[in-house]
């Protein structure tokens, strides 16, 4: 069998991650069987058409390397191809024009409602139905049947016959409803494997009778389950906060960790292994394993899969990639030394839009009030319960210390070690002070390696700044 997988969003708006996750879980199984991923835009509801989301769709695929084979097709460049469709329904007497307005539809609702039985449209078909044409909806003409199957995700499935009820393929726009347009699409597209989200779980029956009445051969059908928001509860959406795809570019994450991240959302290998590259997804990604409930969407385990994969990154290739993210104080700072500083954060780096908090000081003194602030007032737990005159007197002595050194890191590591041997103290007073005196932050990178980029005049003279800072709170 050809695989042939496709994504068909409808172009409403920007994407998120729970739906690129169908767009990756289908290009994934189109990619390890050296077949064709296809690009289809279900854009027949006019009303909620956005022009811009198609580039938007686009755009997002492209970042992620999700790249298709096939299209973009438009489903509102091919409305002849359905109203051929929809003759042959006809033909096959299964269908009827509906001209009925939605006031009287609502009328035989209501009056259902008031009996207390569900309303089928198929217990209330029009007598006389008109012939059919353009401008009046058409309605498919169901059975009352009850269908298992299996769904290569969920199992076996099955449904009775009250899942199924007459629906509208054609509506009075000319344009085809998703649940017609579809059918029709996979089957000419030679789609093989149909991968969407659980929302559509409950109009399968629906569309088995439909595949049968035009005689088309049903494709396998995979049902993804929802990824859920991070209170594990309700489906990912964009009215929770879902964020657009093209945010997280924005903030400069790596597509290669939200590709990882996104398989890991109701995936896993069978083994412990959270991160995975592309290449080994291609190669390991198997629907059988997806799991059949929600999957939650963890913005933390995000951040920490984005992390790894910059850790990995080379130097020279994340350098690269920062432009545009460094604060405006390391504007006139020369491509050497900025390297340098993105060569130590990168250790601490969740994603690029961090870079300006984490990197700021290497490039501008940090604020007086900041460095006196968390020098008089500790927040490092042994800093606190250090006198500040004791502290004072060791900022001295690693002064007079660095002021001796070549400023080599193993030179600056060896002085500060000796500093802690001499004054009996711990890396948790005498670094917590030194990197609060240098950086104005209780975090930074490893202190000898900080000092050494940050150089030693520049080092020196925010020691010296320190120093008299907390001399007048002391
Ligand atoms: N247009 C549908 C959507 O955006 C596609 C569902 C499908 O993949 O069949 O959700």
């Amino acid at each position: 069998m050809k695989v042939r997988t496709r994504f068909a969003p409808s172009p409403t708006g920007f994407l998120h991650v729970g739906g690129v996750r169908t767009a990756l879980f289908a290009w994934l199984v189109a990619r390890q069987a050296n077949g064709q991923f296809i690009l289809r835009l279900e854009d027949t509801d006019r009303a909620r058409h956005v022009r811009e989301s198609e580039q938007h769709i686009m755009d997002s695929l492209r970042w992620l390397g999700l790249e298709w084979d096939e299209g973009p097709f438009r489903q509102s460049e091919r409305l002849s191809i359905y109203h051929e469709w929809a003759e042959k329904l006809i033909e096959k007497g299964r269908a009827y024009a509906d001209a009925r307005s939605p006031a009287e539809l609502e009328m035989l609702r209501n009056e259902s409602r008031a009996a207390g039985r569900p309303f089928l449209a198929r217990d209330h078909r029009p007598d006389n139905p008109p012939a059919w044409e353009p401008g009046v909806p058409l309605r498919f003409k169901s059975e009352r049947k009850a269908y298992a199957w299996k769904d290569e995700v969920m199992g076996e499935l099955s449904f009775g016959p009250e899942a199924i009820d007459d629906f509208i393929v054609v509506k009075s726009d000319s344009f085809p409803t998703y649940n017609f347009a579809h059918i029709i699409d996979d089957h000419l597209m030679g789609i093989s494997h149909v991968m969407r989200s659980q929302e559509f779980l409950p109009s399968i029956p629906r569309f088995l009778n439909l595949y049968e009445a035009l005689g088309i051969e049903k494709p396998a059908l995979a049902t993804l389950p929802f990824v859920l928001g991070q209170d594990g509860k309700k489906k990912l959406s964009k009215r929770d906060g879902a964020k657009d795809i093209l945010d997280y570019k924005r903030e400069g994450y790596l597509p290669e960790a939200l590709v990882s991240f996104m398989a890991s959302l109701g995936w896993n290998d069978g083994t412990e292994q959270e991160i995975f590259s592309r290449e080994e997804l291609v190669k390991k990604f198997s629907l059988g394993r997806v799991q059949r409930s929600g999957a939650k969407f963890d913005e933390q385990r995000l951040n920490w899969t984005d992390g790894h994969f910059i850790r990995q990154k080379p130097l020279e290739e994340l350098y690269g990639l920062s432009e545009g993210f460094w604060p405006e104080q390391a504007a006139e700072a020369g491509e050497a030394y900025r390297k340098a500083v993105l060569g130590l954060v990168q250790e601490r780096l969740k994603f690029l839009a961090e870079l300006p908090d984490l990197s700021r000081f290497f490039f501008a003194e940090p604020a007086g009030g900041e460095v006196k602030e968390l020098l008089a007032n500790p927040i490092d737990k042994q800093l606190k319960k250090t006198d500040q005159a004791e502290v004072l007197g060791l900022l001295e002595a690693a002064r007079t210390e660095l002021g001796q050194s070549d400023f080599s890191e193993p030179d600056i590591s060896a002085k500060l070690n000796g500093l802690l041997e001499k004054f009996n103290t711990k890396p948790g007073i005498l670094f917590a002070a030194l990197r609060i005196a240098v950086t104005g932050s209780p975090a930074s990178p490893e202190i000898a390696a900080t000092l050494r980029v940050l150089g030693k005049e520049k080092s020196l003279s925010r020691l010296d700044r320190a120093m008299s800072l907390l001399g007048q709170s002391a």
